[in-house]
């Protein structure tokens, strides 16, 4: 079984563009991400300091989530989401004789 795991190191680079949003970066923001898979390094980019908190913005890392996925989570997010529409379609119907 290979796992896909993701490296981020902070390094100083010369101005590089965000492998995810596109926009120039100033070296001292700019950071080093890698994918790597086992020992052997697939990808790797630079990313700005808003995408690295925002990881799941990367391409690359899109691609390996078909194989990766933990359906656990999926599923804890779907549930999550189903409670919080049905909660907001209640708020409406207790709402509704209110506003009409
Ligand atoms: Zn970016």
């Amino acid at each position: 079984m290979t796992k896909t795991k993701t490296v981020i190191k902070t390094e100083k680079v010369e101005c590089v563009d965000c492998s995810s949003c596109g926009q120039e970066i100033e070296k001292n923001d700019a950071y080093d991400f890698m994918i790597s898979n086992s020992e052997d390094i697939q990808r790797n980019g630079w990313a700005c300091e808003h995408c690295v908190e925002n990881i799941v913005s990367f391409p690359v890392i899109y691609q390996t989530l078909g194989e990766n996925t933990n359906w656990g989570d999926v599923a804890l997010a779907i549930a999550s989401l189903a409670f919080a529409v049905m909660f907001i379609l209640k708020s409406i119907q207790m709402l509704l004789p209110l506003i009409m």
